[in-house]
């Protein structure tokens, strides 16, 4: 903690730089490197993270930080030539919070702090122009009442709303200093009346609450919700920026802007961005009055507009990426306020990452970190199918890519609640704000009539991968009334619409669905070096290679037929981990299972089997043919038998009813007995995997033959079948050993009958904590393990995935027990360390030991980075998740490579 005595917890703008955003956070760190790249940024300081936790931690801000605020205070002073809050000539300062990720919760930043009922006349004075001051009053009472002391905001935007009334004007821009000068006493005493304190007039005052106001934002429930959403650690703190103010609100040659280096959709250079004249801060983002595109500013100011350019270009240059960026302009002179690596859509990610290659800024290692396997999820989802018949309702900024179609809904608690009864909803605002967060996340997406591509709306379903529409102004949203109109059309709470999240089209109705490009061209059916290849699809393309050139993890999939092995081919499958044979032992084979079960005698048993082996032999014959050269894992059957069976009370009924008939069915009294003898407290931990074959004689063998014979088959039709028998649910070595030596005596006799040399390997899957515990021994007779991830999370933590998720999970996710369900990403630190050991322990036992994992964590982005580092051999997961595997294995091998040169 704060032990280290030479612990600074002020840094001068001057003093960082953007590597220190743990400490600095990013909205500070980046200051800092614009700064050192002498760009215009107005002085400043900023106070670290380390302050905040000391502050959240014993509820008081360390001794030490009061004076070293004082100290760079003095320091901004004298550079500035006037003193915070000097009443002949006021240094006005902003007080921003910013956290190491950005995040919605956070206090809103006060700007103009350092103003009082003294220092407004030095600034009006100063400046010449009273109706500025009396403004920036009026915006300092307004942002410091509703952030620092909690007042509702309503009451100032009420306040404000009858001042322009009461003048029969529209905008803010049209009230005088007069009139603000009535605002601030209208807004003073809103202040006494909902904090019951006066506005403070002391400058320091006003700075140090504000400090304070930042740290204690940390911990609203909308910052908390949205780290656990992020997974962000809960325990980071937030950076304060106190900075300098300069003045967009000076006149119409001053003004504030927002801008992308690039178009955040689609990559392409460009001019994009907003820009508001005589305005301050968040007006330009804010929807008050109309923005014009950034463009138009070279008609407006072109000196400041070209000096714009250059600093953007700088900026790319520098921080080899996309950045967006806030500026504002005082009387013609540039300042630069902000910027950060741009967030932006999936498919921009891809077509900018290979954009930078080109253009010679990024090696394709550092592209291949510049995309994620959640963005590629992303884009393999289905679009809306532009032959349709549509209703279209209008348009908006297409401003988070997706098809979406639910019920509309005009406010958050109603998608909340919507949501929880299972209705997919579309909430549609006017705009969104932070409190909006939970119903953005109960939605399929979110419609706004107002806001650009840098409203909150846009940037946070972004971030969330949520479609979203934006500034669809031909929309009017009426949430009150629960509707909206668009000409005559009037669309009611509960109405279908659709939006498309990737064109900005708004359709009233249910519009279907068709695949993706990137899912068309993984599928084969688009060509990324075709002339007419979508650009999207080429990025995809070239990532991807390079992804498969650098990898070490393979990747197969979990498939059980042929037609799922072609498919999971063409995505880029270098085998199956995972072949399931319980389906096929369902549909009309059920009744072969229930004649295996019920079998009294040797005969009746044999005859069960052999009537199952021809079906087991061509299933495994389809499937080896389509995974010809190509590895194939089967799992001996791993359900217990009980799921074969009629269901207890559906047979127990019919049973019943028979015989109060008497005209019992003799084979479902015996039957009836069965499911009786099957029925089990806990079928999860019951008779199932190697157990059943154990128990159940001649159930392994047979399924061993049909392997062996279909392989033999293949082999005689000139395949290469490579065929490998997983042994489930093993325990101990013990077990294992009993069915490999039944599996080498029948292999050894298909071989001898059908002059074949099969080949065929034995293995077993590890998903049982004391197989992972004792893989020494187990590897002793087996020459593979995959790691079964899905049951061992189960048995390592104790709970039935079936039963849990729906009860109690929510429950342990909000109280941030974890922060991402242990069946979605390992859980590393308990079921990761069996994993761990188990591989050690087996490697030391056979060297040659082969390693995979075949739970769905095989297709989950940060599952497979653990399952690269802990030097699995392959990973294993359903066709679709093919390409996301691929990708972060590449990912996580560029990673590690990258790190061993640093
Ligand atoms: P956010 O994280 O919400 O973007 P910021 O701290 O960046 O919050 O600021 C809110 C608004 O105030 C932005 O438009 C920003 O450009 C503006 N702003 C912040 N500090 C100053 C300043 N010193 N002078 C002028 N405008 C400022
Ligand atoms: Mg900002
Ligand atoms: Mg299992």
């Amino acid at each position: 903690m704060s032990e280290n005595k030479d612990q600074k917890f002020v840094y001068d703008f001057t003093e960082g730089n953007r590597d220190l955003k743990d400490l600095l956070g990013g909205k500070g760190a980046n200051l800092a490197e614009m700064t050192n790249l002498g760009l215009p940024v107005p002085p400043g300081f900023t106070i670290t993270t380390e302050a905040c936790k000391v502050y959240l931690e014993s509820g008081t801000a360390p001794a030490e930080l009061r004076e070293e605020v004082s100290a760079h205070l003095a320091a901004l002073e004298a550079k500035m030539g006037k003193k915070l809050g000097q009443s002949d000539d006021p240094l006005l300062v902003s007080v921003r919070s910013g956290a190491k990720f950005s995040m919605p919760g956070m206090m809103d930043t006060v700007l103009n702090i350092g103003l009082s009922d003294d220092s407004v006349k030095g600034l009006a004075a100063q400046a010449g122009n009273e109706r500025f001051a009396w403004d920036s009053y009026r915006r300092l009472i307004q942002m410091f009442g509703k952030t620092v002391l909690d007042v509702d905001g309503e009451l100032f935007e009420e306040a404000l709303d009858e001042a322009k009334a009461a003048k029969k004007v529209t905008v803010d821009t049209d009230l005088d200093a007069a009139d603000l000068k009535k605002l601030v006493t209208r807004f003073k005493k809103i202040v006494a009346k909902q904090a019951g304190r006066d506005f403070p007039q002391d400058a320091r005052e006003q700075l140090d609450l504000a400090v304070e106001a930042v740290f204690n934002s940390w911990n609203t429930d909308r910052a908390k919700l949205y780290r656990r959403q992020e997974r962000i650690p809960s325990d980071l703190g937030t950076a304060v920026n106190v900075c300098s103010m300069v003045f967009g609100n000076l006149g119409p040659d001053s003004g504030t802007g927002v801008a992308f280096t690039r178009d955040p959709a689609s990559g392409h250079a460009g001019v994009y961005g907003d820009y508001l004249q005589n305005a301050q801060g968040e007006d330009v983002v804010a929807g008050i009055r109309n923005t014009v595109p950034l463009a138009d500013l070279e008609t407006i100011d072109k000196a400041s507009y070209d000096q714009l350019m250059t600093t953007m270009t700088t900026l790319e240059n520098h921080y080899k990426d996309l950045c967006d960026i806030e500026f504002t302009i005082e009387r013609g002179q540039l300042w630069m306020l902000q910027t950060r690596v741009g967030k932006r859509t999936a498919g921009a990610a891809f077509r900018i990452a290979t954009q930078l290659v080109d253009q010679g800024l990024i090696t394709e290692a550092e592209a291949l970190q510049r995309v994620t396997g959640h963005q590629l999820a992303q884009l393999m989802f289905p679009r809306f199918d532009e032959d349709a018949k549509t209703a279209l309702l209008g348009r908006g900024i297409a401003a988070s890519p997706g098809a979406a179609v639910g019920k509309a809904v005009f406010d958050s608690y109603t998608a909340v609640k919507w949501s929880r009864s299972g209705e997919k909803v579309i909430l549609i605002r006017r705009e969104t704000n932070p409190d909006d967060l939970d119903g953005m996340i109960a939605s399929e997406g979110i419609l706004t009539s107002r806001g650009g591509k840098t409203s909150h709306a846009a940037v946070v379903a972004r971030g969330m991968g949520k479609t979203c529409v934006c500034g669809a102004e031909e929309l009017d949203v009426d949430t009150k009334r629960r509707r909206m109109t668009v000409g005559e059309t009037v669309i009611e709470e509960g109405d279908v619409v659709s939006i498309d999240g990737s064109t900005g089209k708004v359709y009233l109705g249910e519009v279907p669905v068709v695949p993706s490009p990137v899912v068309e061209y993984f599928e084969g059916r688009m060509h990324a070096g075709a002339d007419d290849a979508d650009e999207l699809v080429a990025a995809v393309h070239r990532i991807m290679a390079y992804a498969d050139r650098v990898r070490r993890l393979r990747v197969r999939a979990n498939a059980d037929n042929a037609e799922d092995a072609l498919r999971a081919r063409r995505f880029g499958a270098q085998g199956i981990g995972l072949c399931r044979t319980e389906h096929m032992f369902l549909g009309e084979r059920r009744e072969l299972v229930e004649r295996l079960i019920l079998a009294d005698t040797d005969e009746e048993r044999e005859a069960a089997l052999s009537a199952l082996l021809p079906l087991q032999k061509k299933d495994f014959v389809e499937l080896f043919e389509a995974m010809d050269g190509l590895p194939v894992t089967v799992r001996l059957l791993d359900p217990p038998l009980h799921e074969f069976l009629p269901d207890i009370t559906e047979l127990s009924v019919r049973v019943a009813l028979a015989e109060s008939r008497k005209d019992a069915n003799e084979n479902d009294l015996r039957l009836l007995q069965a499911v009786h003898k099957l029925h089990e407290q806990n079928p999860m931990l019951g008779l199932r995997g190697v157990r059943l074959g154990l128990v159940i004689p001649g159930l392994f063998k047979m399924q061993v033959r049909a392997i062996a014979e279909a392989a033999a088959e293949r082999k005689n039709a000139k395949g290469d079948p490579r065929a490998e028998i997983m042994v489930p649910l093993v325990g101990t070595v013990q077990e294992l050993e009993i069915v490999r030596d039944e599996a080498v005596q029948v292999i050894a006799e298909v071989e001898a009958a059908t002059g074949t040399n099969l080949k065929l390997s034995i293995g077993t899957m590890i998903e049982l904590p004391r197989a992972a515990l004792t893989a020494a021994q187990i590897a002793e007779a087996a020459q593979f393990f995959s790691f079964g991830t899905n049951d061992l999370t189960q048995t390592v933590w104790g709970f039935s995935r079936d039963d849990v998720e729906a009860s109690f999970f929510t429950a342990y996710l909000e109280k941030g027990i974890f922060g991402v369900s242990p069946f979605e990403t390992i859980d590393k630190d308990g079921v990761g360390s069996l994993v761990r050991h188990a591989v050690k322990q087996g490697r030391a036992t056979r060297p040659d030991l082969k390693l995979g994992v075949c739970g769905e964590h095989g297709g989950d982005p940060e599952s497979v980075h653990f399952f690269h580092e802990v030097g699995l051999d392959y990973v294993s997961c359903s066709p679709f998740r093919i390409p996301v595997a691929r990708l972060e294995a590449g990912r996580a091998a560029a990673e590690a490579k990258g790190s061993d040169s640093r």
